[in-house]
């Protein structure tokens, strides 16, 4: 699994402020997308694109029967978020450089403490103070490893993130990966109960004889190898791809953490959604790390079963207007119950893939551009206007496109959207993101 990384601390030190400069993506695949709720507690830091890890915010966390309790940490998600704490590779136990060591501080080490998780201390606002004597100020809590930030600033944030990544162990799925290029690896989530132990086990049932668990992978995540009308597939669990021999086995419970390594781990992601009950909070998010992620993606909407028609045209309706954020995915009704609409299913998962991995050229890429910026130049801002010069492919999965030419700052969002428009028309891409890299000419 992708190693698994907590922010702990007091309110107010800045951990949320840290995370969002670790989780930051450096060139935002979708920048703010109305529609994709970022779930503020969990995210992928890839600063370092080749050592992906999770980390997780875990709020203001506290020991057990301390006054912090009331800071509103009840509920699944705070669970969840110390449990986390619980499980991850390394803590970052951040403090506040200005206010200096409190009660609570030392009350939270001390839970730290009693479970054997390596611990940073992190030491942040050390912008406009010294950070040496803010640093001494912690001196007694005996860190090996000390980190002067200013999260606001992001000083620091570099040497805080080589220091993370050689504690790290290494991501313990890799063997998911290093494969059969000829095997699709396809992850199916969602939030709890919209059905996804339901569909892969149907898919499952169906092919039993040929599935198999993936060695070399970690105990807690499972992957099943399956050959399936004459293709391969590697199907990634979040909850409920149960071991053969074990159908009765509990459906292990929703995990965020689970989920985000499962897409990471993708090169497909379907997301299930109930028909009735539409596209909640929690899909939102499921959806916002997929677009994070840069990943293929195909939505089923499930439960189609049990919906008359006009509860269909309600359905239909509901979901064009929560989905026109990701107008390129493809949505195919599904019942995973009664096993209706699995070859459609099926269809829309191998189109997203071949577009998500398609090889491109260099002289198609730019002629590509040639054409776009002929049949419509980008307006001239304040007196600029910015010059395309050429395009090459940047990568797969998702389909990356690296532009050159100057004056780029100036591209509105608007010609972006144009660009990627063009891009996806003239090459037919479905169901997968599509990334521009604009690079200034010298
Ligand atoms: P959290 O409650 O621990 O998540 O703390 P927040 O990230 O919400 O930050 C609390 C306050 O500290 C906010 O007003 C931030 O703007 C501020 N803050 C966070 N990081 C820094 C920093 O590096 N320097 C300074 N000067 N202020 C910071
Ligand atoms: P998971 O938590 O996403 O793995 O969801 P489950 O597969 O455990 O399904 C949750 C509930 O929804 C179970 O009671 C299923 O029987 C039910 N369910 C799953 N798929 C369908 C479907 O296609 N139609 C109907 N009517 N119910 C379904």
């Amino acid at each position: 699994m992708l190693p698994l990384v907590a922010l702990v601390g007091r309110p107010n030190v800045g951990k949320s402020t840290l995370f969002n400069a670790l989780t930051r993506t450096r060139d935002a695949l979708v920048h703010d997308e109305p529609g994709v709720t970022r779930d503020r507690n969990y995210g992928v830091c890839r600063l370092d694109e080749s050592r992906p890890f999770v980390l997780v915010d875990t709020g203001g966390i506290a020991g057990e029967n301390t006054h912090l309790e009331s800071v509103g940490l009840a509920g699944p998600t705070a669970r969840q978020a110390r449990s986390a704490a619980e499980e991850a590779d390394l803590v970052l136990f951040v403090v506040d450089g200005r206010e200096g060591a409190s009660a609570l501080d030392d009350e939270i080490l001390r839970w730290l403490r009693k479970s054997s998780r390596p611990i940073f201390l992190v030491v942040n606002k050390t912008d406009g103070i010294d950070a040496r004597a803010a640093m001494a100020e912690f001196s007694r809590y005996g860190f090996d490893r000390m980190f002067a930030v200013s999260s606001a600033h992001r000083h620091g944030i570099d040497d805080l993130l080589a220091g993370i990544l050689g504690n790290l162990p290494e991501d313990g799925d890799a063997a998911l990966l290093d494969d059969d290029p000829d095997r699709m690896r396809v992850a199916f989530v969602g939030r709890p109960n919209v059905g996804k132990s339901t569909l892969v086990n149907r898919i499952l049932g169906e092919e039993r004889m040929i599935a198999s668990e993936v060695p070399g992978t970690t105990r807690d995540s499972i992957a099943v190898d399956l050959d399936r009308d004459g293709r391969k597939y590697r199907l990634i669990d979040t909850a409920g791809i149960r071991r053969k021999g074990k159908v009765d086995e509990a459906v292990e419970k929703f995990s965020i953490v689970k989920t985000l390594q499962a897409i990471e781990h993708c090169q497909v992601a379907v997301i299930l959604l109930d028909a009735s009950e539409g596209v909640t909070d929690q899909d939102a998010s499921v959806l916002g790390a997929v677009l994070d992620a840069g990943r293929a993606l195909v939505v089923a909407v499930n439960k189609w079963d049990g919906l008359d028609t006009y509860q269909r045209e309600q359905v239909e309706a509901l979901l064009s207007r929560k989905l026109v954020f990701v107008p390129w995915a493809e949505a195919v009704r599904i019942s995973a119950k009664h096993g209706s609409g699995l070859r459609e299913l099926f269809r829309a998962v191998h189109r997203a893939h071949a577009s998500a991995t398609r090889e491109f050229g260099t002289s198609e890429v730019t002629k590509a551009l040639e054409i776009a910026y002929e049949a419509n130049p980008p307006p001239v801002v304040r007196g600029h206007v910015a010059k395309l010069r050429f395009a090459h492919p940047g990568g797969d999965n998702p389909p990356t496109f690296i532009v050159h030419g100057t004056r780029l700052r100036t591209l509105s969002e608007s010609y972006r959207r144009y660009l990627e428009n063009f891009f996806r028309k003239r090459f037919k891409l479905v169901g997968t993101p599509v990334r521009f890299v604009f690079k200034e000419s010298v």
